[in-house]
């Protein structure tokens, strides 16, 4: 059995959280260069290097991306072969995020929904736990902020509804968006499970590499139409015009219930911040 300690928990979470609010992945970086070659819009265009150079001020001065620093989603893959020692698992998620938002001095954004008093730690993280095989422990941050998050939607159709329908809807769902979500996005897509697990593979599929496909053509081919028919819609960078709404488009699929076509639909930012590692 392999031993984790706590401490070392708090640690990773602490400087990926500080990680993930400054340095922006390479792959955005590199979808922003290929956007900005592909955009006609001047204001487009000036957007797209605004937004690449935010990402190297960022980056170099150790500041964040965006002033919404989001709330800390954090997806765990741990390893049934180890134990985790020295305290609480939770607590340490917890101590490590509030760490995180402190030393980076990000804003704090968590508060309680009734009273909407802010808890001023930015605790706590929403955490998505999957035991897998093996003895490593992977943990993914994503500091998401509210823009993509409040345009996001589930539904739940009848099967009557096809495929057409569904991606009739998630075009809807992007032009209804416009220029909240602060484009460009990149759009995550859940079909099947029921209503918490279509919401969860939608916010999954996020963390795919940008460009890359669902290894299933039928549902590649899908990504690739969703993709020209919500650049079509001439939303932009920054909404203000342009052939440049969406990066990408994520479809993940789970099976489903004979009577219902699930369907999550969760748009994310220009600011897609996230950071992974593997212990
Ligand atoms: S939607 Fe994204 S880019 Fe826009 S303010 Fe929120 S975090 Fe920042």
């Amino acid at each position: 059995m392999r031993k984790i300690h706590v401490e070392k928990i708090i640690e990773t979470v602490k400087d990926l959280v500080i990680q993930a609010n400054t340095e922006l992945p390479e792959d955005v970086l590199s979808a922003f260069e290929k956007a900005l070659r592909n955009e006609e819009s001047p204001i487009g265009i000036q957007i797209l290097k605004d937004l690449i150079e935010n990402a190297h001020i960022a980056n170099k001065e150790k500041v964040p991306i965006c002033q919404d620093t989001g709330m800390a989603i954090l997806f765990l893959e741990i390893g049934q072969e180890i134990q985790i020692i020295g305290g609480d698992l939770h607590h340490a998620l917890m101590e490590g995020v509030r760490q995180g938002y402190q030393d980076g001095y990000f804003r704090k954004s968590t508060l309680d929904p009734i009273e909407r008093i802010n808890f001023g730690d930015n605790t706590p993280p929403i955490v998505h736990i999957d035991i897998v095989p093996g003895d490593r422990l992977k943990i993914s941050v994503m500091t998401k902020g509210f823009g993509g998050e409040m345009m996001s939607q589930v539904k739940l159709f009848a099967p009557f509804v096809g495929m057409e329908g569904v991606m009739d809807e998630i075009v809807k769902i992007v032009s209804e968006a416009g220029a909240n979500p602060c484009p460009p996005i990149i759009v995550g897509v859940g079909i099947g499970g029921n209503l918490e697990k279509a919401a969860l593979i939608a916010k999954k599929s996020l963390l795919r590499k940008i460009g890359e496909r669902n290894p299933n053509p039928r549902i590649a081919q899908m990504e690739a139409e969703l993709l020209k028919r919500i650049n079509k819609l001439g939303i932009g960078p920054g909404g203000l015009g342009g052939r440049v709404t969406c990066l990408a488009i994520h479809i993940e699929t789970f099976p489903t219930h004979i009577a219902s076509i699930p369907l999550a639909v969760n748009i994310q930012c220009n600011a897609h911040r996230h950071k992974e590692i593997i212990l």
